[in-house]
């Protein structure tokens, strides 16, 4: 059986089964209201008075006040509302100046939107202002001893969560020597991973949240220094000393202090250097698999149990598709930002450069991880890579049997396309993208491709063109001077007759035969299959005609040209794809059609959906290395084939030759998927279906 390894725990962590079943039992035998006078009551009550003063002898709150709260959230909430509070009164009696709310720039997004939140609510027109933080990812001490002076409130993190990086909270004590401000410190992923002793701190405030060591979703602890100033986030029933009104949440907090005790106990879970220990071996296999991988943060000072890193061309997105195909369930960067693909703000605050923060993977374990767990995870690490090389995409690469046809590269809202042909190995490269050079090589490296030209549908493109003709040196078979300005190699075209008799020139390519069309600054290629040796124009499969997909006709001046020479069914192949629509044709439906959108099977429904489609063909369109580095699924009955959503296109144009019947695509989380069904019913083909949810939800 493919376990899962879930190397994300600085997102969340599984409950341990000694907390998960003392939350059961409390829920059961314990459920009293500790508000209750009666004997009920009493218990909970006693529990509560436990957990709470276990919590205490671990963090060290001395005379402080500490209260359980529903999360980190809620604590940073409860302590901005709090220092804002007070900042206020400070004014109202006439003291100016203070008029800073200072915040670590990698700082979790819970604190600085809590105060712009609580800034506007309280109308206190503040200034936000963020602590800048070097390379390392430690703030800039002399940049807080300057603006210091002027804070109503200073907000750092013991410990970031994307990186790992461990604040040097003594140096910023004294940073914070003369000034008045409240201090709040986030210490969220320092829970069971760094020694802390607030009451000996000028710390104000610290935030924890449960589920970040083991605890439920829904339980948390607020340390507020004795003095401190406080305002109550919820009033009501006055529970928690009036601190906070609610009844409290007794089975996460019995849960939670069954994890302090766990901490407390000194053998539940691992020390600081045996958990060094783990993470070196975790790095050793991340750079045995991964050539050229960087470490985003240097070990010396961040937690042992978090490691941020980036391979050169290959997005977090990929890492994280090609991890999660393999059971290692790893993030791009924070959970909160993890759907969306945007680099991250931590190691942009960093000063990496783009690229690091455009890949960055996050890796992170808890102190309850053992060795047997490692080993798996090395194993899977190594699989990874393996995958990789395996699809040609990492050196040194396996020898690659050669693909044929139409390759579709997407970045952004652009792509790229690369039409090979394996026979002869040679390809041509139509409209190579900046960020996209990277993939295109290795891919070209990778199948051991010579290129006979690269080409442009659009002016602009000349200085990437140079740049990856650099980069292919002797593999490019074209010199700039024999090319027109979009690089077609005029001295290797042969002359032929298109379908309205316009004469083009065309290059060959194996069985296959382009012809480039003129058009405005730029050209656009007409790809087709010859007959025999003889160029066919009367069927031109694909057509690169450098516009945005969805958006025919572009130019009305092109879709006149265009009509007399291209089929209905011609796939027109964009150089823009902004909603990831892969091809379309004259004949599709428009986007909007609703018989595109009526297609989605719940992973239940795919055996009743077999069953009554004999005959259908599964479609996966993960990425090739997703594929390799998956466990095998035994799907029941029908066809399966693997077809990344970039080689869709050249797929596409074989099916509409050979007509098949229903087609189920499946992806890792039904995004993927979804496009594709949705692509194949716009191109008329209404037996398209997709698996909602994705491998993820069929278990
Ligand atoms: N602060 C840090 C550093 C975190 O990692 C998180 C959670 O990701 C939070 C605050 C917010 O915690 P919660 O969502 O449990 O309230």
């Amino acid at each position: 059986m493919h376990t899962e390894i879930y190397m994300d725990a600085n997102a969340t962590t599984a409950v341990l089964a000694q907390a998960a079943h003392q939350a059961q039992h409390t829920m059961r035998a314990l459920f009293g209201n500790p508000s209750s006078a009666h004997c009920s009551g009493l218990q909970a009550r006693r529990l509560l008075d436990q957990a709470r003063a276990r919590a205490a002898r671990l963090l060290g709150t001395g005379a402080g006040r500490l209260m359980f709260v529903s999360g980190a959230t809620e604590g940073i909430q409860t302590a901005v509302l709090s220092g804002l509070c007070a900042a206020r009164e400070r004014r109202d009696s006439g003291h100016t100046g203070a008029d800073l709310l200072l915040y670590g720039a990698t700082e979790h997004k819970a604190v600085p939107e809590s105060l712009a939140h609580w800034n506007q609510v309280l109308g206190l027109r503040l200034q936000l202002r963020a602590i800048p933080v070097d390379r390392r990812g430690l703030h800039d001490l002399q940049a807080l001893r300057a603006m210091a002076p002027q804070a109503a409130m200073v907000c750092t993190m013991a410990a970031n969560n994307e990186t790992g990086v461990v604040s040097d909270l003594a140096g910023i004590e004294a940073a914070l020597q003369h000034s008045t401000a409240c201090w709040l410190v986030d210490c969220v992923q320092a829970l069971g991973k760094l020694r802390l002793n607030l009451s000996a701190t000028r710390i104000d405030y610290a935030a924890f949240s449960g589920h970040k060591l083991y605890a439920p979703k829904g339980t948390g602890l607020l340390y507020v220094r004795d003095g401190a100033p406080f305002t109550p986030l919820l009033a009501g029933g006055g529970q928690e000393q009036g601190n906070r009104s609610g009844t409290e949440n007794m089975a996460g907090i019995a849960a939670l202090a069954s994890v302090l005790e766990a901490l407390e106990d000194g053998y539940s879970f691992r020390q600081p250097a045996a958990l060094a220990a783990f993470r070196d071996r975790l790095a050793d296999s991340l750079r045995a698999a991964f050539p050229g991988l960087v470490f985003n943060t240097p070990f010396g000072h961040a937690l042992p149990t978090t490691l941020n890193f980036s391979v050169p061309g290959f997005s977090s997105k990929e890492m994280l598709d090609l991890f999660d195909a393999a059971g290692v369930r790893v993030s791009a960067g924070s959970a909160c930002s993890a759907a969306r693909a945007q680099p991250s703000y931590v190691l942009e605050a960093m000063g990496l450069p783009a690229w690091q923060t455009e890949s960055a993977v996050r890796m992170s374990f808890g102190p309850a991880a053992d060795e047997t767990f490692i080993d798996a995870a090395c194993q899977r690490i190594a699989n990874c890579g393996g995958a990789l090389r395996s699809s040609g995409l990492l050196p040194p690469g396996a020898a690659i049997a050669p693909a044929d046809g139409v390759f579709q590269l997407h970045c952004g809202d652009a792509c790229s396309w690369l039409i090979a042909d394996a026979a002869s190995r040679c390809c041509i490269v139509i409209d190579p993208l900046a960020d996209l050079l990277d993939r295109l090589v290795a891919t070209i490296e990778g199948h051991d491709y010579q290129v006979l030209a690269v080409l442009g549908t659009r002016a602009g493109l000349a200085p990437v063109r140079a740049a990856l003709a650099l980069r292919l040196g002797a593999r490019l078979q074209t010199s700039d001077p024999s090319c027109d300005g979009a690089g077609w190699p005029n001295a290797a075209a042969a002359d032929a007759a298109l379908a309205d008799g316009t004469r083009v020139a065309t290059l060959r390519l194996g069985p296959r035969w382009i012809a480039r069309l003129p058009h405005a600054a730029a050209n656009v290629y007409l790809l087709g299959v010859c007959v025999g040796d003889a160029v066919d124009t009367s069927a031109v499969q694909f057509a690169f005609t450098g516009h945005e997909a969805g958006t025919l006709p572009v130019d009305p001046t092109l879709a006149h040209r265009l009509a007399p020479v291209l089929q209905p069914r011609t796939l027109l192949c964009p150089a823009l794809d902004p909603q990831g629509m892969i091809a379309a044709s004259l004949d599709a439906a428009q986007p909007g059609d609703a018989e595109a959108h009526a297609m989605e099977l719940a992973p239940n429904e795919i055996d009743g959906f077999l069953l009554a489609h004999p005959g259908t063909l599964l479609v996966d369109v993960r990425e090739d290395f997703e594929f390799l580095a998956s466990p095998p699924r035994s799907w029941e009955g029908p066809q399966s084939v693997n077809v990344p959503m970039g080689r869709l296109a050249d797929q596409i144009a074989r099916w509409r030759l050979a007509e098949p019947g229903a087609l189920v695509f499946v992806c890792r989380s039904g995004n993927r998927s979804e496009r594709a069904a949705a692509c194949l019913r716009r191109l008329g083909h209404a037996q398209a279906w997709h698996m909602g949810g994705g491998l993820a939800m069929a278990g």
